[in-house]
């Protein structure tokens, strides 16, 4: 009985929904990199922000209704050898033209994603369209967000090859709700141009990808010294008391790490509103202030309505963090 009680509880904390750096974060981030960016992009993504923030986590949200959407999350880096895997061509034709499209996308394509979704940004800039620049900055801050975690860039990507399941939203979500609002600094400087973005993407995908092993390491590490009563404790989230990793275990593990939960938020939050100043420029930089207080059309807000009400009501399609 008491065998069968731990199971449940065990298998509640793999299957509670678990997005890509947390629905949480995924808001912190977006809405901290407005204020990065200069004032003349300022005037407009301001008095946009609450879009800006709320609209972060629907690339996850449509996970619940495309089943192409999963791969635009994530790359498993090491299918393709070892670090820093020269193998892989870092130019989508040359890669699949290696690989084969099907198999890329098994294995995630994030930072060529990005590379569409930047784009897309910047098209929409010069167009001067409103709606569209609101939607691919939100959704383009989601995708360069979730290029940043290290189990974003990995195989293992939930422990589930090491019996570590759950390693992803402990992670990603456990961390920054327990600590970002106190603990974490923001205070982060400057957007800045990225005159190469897509070898900076890769960059920081290479970094998730060398860190992945750490993440897991240390967690491993970290369970031999507690005890499963210590390491997991029935606590508050989102107003629910659920059991989940304790608040005594998530700190040790952040401290295990040195930082490096903040430390790719920070990072993720610059990139994010480097990217989005990226876009303007090569847009010409064109004047925002006309267009800071349109408001969305109704076919706009039917459509976010229906992608709210899927995800509230169906299964994911394709891997998601948790499973
Ligand atoms: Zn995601």
């Amino acid at each position: 009985m008491h065998q069968k009680l731990l199971l449940l509880a065990c298998s509640a904390i793999i299957c509670q929904h678990a997005f890509c750096w947390g629905f949480y974060a995924h808001k912190e981030i977006n809405h901290h990199a407005v204020f990065l960016l200069p004032p003349a992009m300022m005037v407009f993504y301001k008095p946009n922000i609450d879009f800006i923030t709320e609209h972060a986590v629907d690339p996850d949200k449509r996970r619940y209704m495309v089943t192409a959407e999963g791969p635009r999350h994530y790359i498993d880096l090491n299918r393709y050898g070892s670090y820093p895997f020269d193998n892989l061509p870092r130019a989508w034709y040359n890669a699949v033209e290696k690989y084969g499209e099907d198999s890329l996308m098994a294995h995630g394509i994030v930072p060529w994603w990005i590379n569409i979704m930047l784009q897309r940004l910047t098209k929409a800039f010069s167009e001067k369209n409103h709606s569209a620049i609101l939607k691919l900055s939100a959704e383009i801050g989601h995708y360069i967000a979730d290029a940043h975690v290290p189990l974003h860039a990995h195989s293992n990507y939930n422990g589930q090859q090491t019996g570590q399941q759950g390693i992803h939203g402990f992670w990603e979500s456990r961390i920054p709700e327990l600590l970002a609002k106190t603990a974490f600094d923001y205070f982060i400087g400057k957007a800045q141009y990225l005159s190469n973005p897509r070898q900076f993407m890769w960059q920081r995908v290479l970094e998730s990808s060398a860190a992945a092993d750490t993440v897991l390491y240390v967690e491993k590490a970290l369970t031999e010294q507690f005890s499963p009563d210590l390491k997991y404790a029935f606590e508050e989230r989102n107003g629910i008391i659920i059991r989940q990793y304790s608040s005594v275990f998530t700190i040790a593990y952040d401290q295990g790490l040195q930082g490096m939960v903040e430390r790719r938020m920070r990072q993720s939050i610059f990139a994010v509103a480097s990217f989005w100043y990226t876009a303007w420029v090569n847009a010409g930089q064109p004047q925002l202030q006309p267009l800071a207080n349109i408001s969305l059309s109704e076919t706009d807000k039917s459509t976010f309505e229906t992608l709210d009400r899927i995800w509230k009501t169906s299964d994911p399609k394709g891997r998601t963090c948790g499973n």
